[in-house]
């Protein structure tokens, strides 16, 4: 179990010399223990206790960046079971499965698919992850030129190369050399092969236990036990695999998995989980998915994408990985609907996001180029935010002052939320030489209410 605030205490220098930026040793012990802060701000700590220290408060589950570049993605750094005790940190990973066995243009098309899934969803931009190659023709060649293709056409794009044969994997994995791919389909039989492949090539590697390719198998027993072998090998960046395909497998073993490295903090299961939901039916390898989304796989295999399945399991992944104690906010600053110029309306609302984007796209709509002043109400909506005292006549008035928008346009006219007209005469009071106006207390009737502005 990782140490507490108190038992990591016990094994600092216990001089209180600030040093690391807390007043007190006690202080950086909590904050250690909370891993907010990094044990290496604390500069007089003995190398071997440092060690024994970072191995405790590393999280239970092994972080991994997997790719390189702007593409490139975070896995596991998990810590708890339930988002509600607190956030998932690192979204899982979709990947599209290209199978060597496919034309040249059929790969294209898969390729193609992958580059152009991505959407801007509340702010942050989602798309497929990755490209999972799989190697169904059992033949080397195939899967080499299958990989030559996705490394000149993908580049930047994060690639599995799932194989189980050591000199198709060397071939193909030579390719991403620089690049982090995963190597999956070490199993007990070619575990030294695979493991030297992935040293050389600096890949993750990707371990199933023996039962996923058709084994008796022991579970997680001989997951675990298998994966001890690896690391025993020289690996330290791996993604497992349990072998479960159905849902209900997938399900239970992904629990018993993030439940051992969580509670028991049992390290050969720390790792990331690789699930493979391909289906014939599209919708039924949704709902695969979506278990896999909502119960700790790292990475989803998909076999086919479509812009409904995107969105959806998209739309999952975000609400999933969403810190459910913070809301969702946006920057406090003025943003330019259209191309405003010095006579455009400037309207003002709160950051929460859902806010900010209903009402710029309200103003979009409008056609009239505005300016909109958003404030920092730590991501409460207008009414919570006044209810709250952080959406006050004096606040508003500061931000307006200190946000500069005063060089930018030429009238003094401030658009607040019609929700909030109680707070017109005080912004008055405060903002000297403005005038205030209530706008709609709707969203929507911003267009009308730019309309009958203008006219
Ligand atoms: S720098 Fe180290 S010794 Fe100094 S107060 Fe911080 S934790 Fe204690």
């Amino acid at each position: 179990m990782a140490l507490t605030g108190v038992e990591i205490f016990k094994l600092l220098p216990k001089t209180n010399c600030k040093k690391c930026g807390y007043p007190t040793c006690l202080a950086f012990a909590m904050k250690l223990a909370q891993g907010q802060v990094s044990i290496d701000s604390c500069p007089d700590i003995p190398e071997d206790i440092k060690q024994k220290l970072a191995e405790a408060s590393a999280p239970p589950v092994k972080p991994i960046i997997f790719g390189v570049g702007d593409k490139a993605v975070k896995m596991g750094e998990e810590t708890v079971l339930f988002r509600h005790d607190k956030r998932f940190v690192n979204p899982c990973v979709f990947a599209l499965e290209i199978k060597d066995t496919l034309s040249e243009a059929d790969i294209n098309s898969k390729i193609e698919e992958v580059i152009n899934s991505e959407i801007e969803r509340v702010g942050q931009r989602l798309r497929i992850d990755a490209i999972a190659l799989t190697n169904d023709s059992n033949n080397v060649s195939k899967l080499n030129a299958a990989a030559k293709l996705i490394a000149t056409k993908a580049p930047d794009v994060p690639i599995i190369i799932c194989t189980g044969n050591p000199e198709a994997a060397e071939i193909a994995v030579k390719q991403f050399a620089d690049k982090k791919p995963i190597l999956y389909g070490a199993n007990p039989e070619n575990a030294e092969s695979m493991a030297s492949i992935a040293k050389n090539y600096k890949a993750i590697l990707g371990v199933v236990a023996s039962s996923a390719f058709g084994g008796s198998g022991g579970g997680l027993d001989e997951l675990s036990a298998f994966i001890e072998r690896i690391k025993s090998l020289g690996i330290v960046d791996i993604v497992i695999d349990s072998g479960a395909r159905k849902a209900k497998d997938i399900l239970r073993d992904n629990t018993l998995i993030r439940r051992a490295a969580v509670k028991k903090n049992f390290k050969p299961l720390g790792y990331p989980i690789i699930t493979f939901a391909q289906r014939g039916d599209s919708l039924i390898e949704s709902i695969i998915a979506t278990i896999g989304v909502a119960k700790y796989s790292s990475i989803i295999v998909l076999s086919s994408i479509e812009k409904w399945k995107n969105l959806a399991l998209f739309t999952l992944r975000q609400n999933i990985y969403t810190d459910p104690q913070v809301p969702m906010q946006v920057e406090q600053k003025i943003y330019k609907i259209g191309e405003p110029k010095p006579d455009s309306p400037l309207f003002i609302t709160t950051n929460f996001s859902l806010t900010y984007f209903i009402v710029s796209g309200e103003i979009e709509n409008s056609k009239v180029p505005s300016y909109l002043a958003v404030m920092d109400c730590e991501g409460l909506s207008v009414l919570t935010a006044w209810a709250a005292g952080k959406f006050t006549a004096a606040k508003i008035a500061q931000f307006i002052k200190e946000s500069g928008i005063e060089n930018n346009i030429k009238h003094r006219e401030l658009i607040i939320p019609g929700y909030v007209a109680i707070l017109s005469g005080a912004i008055e009071d405060k903002l000297e030489g403005w005038k205030i106006t209530v706008g709609p207390r709707e969203a929507n009737g911003i267009p009308a209410f730019l309309r009958s502005k203008t006219t």
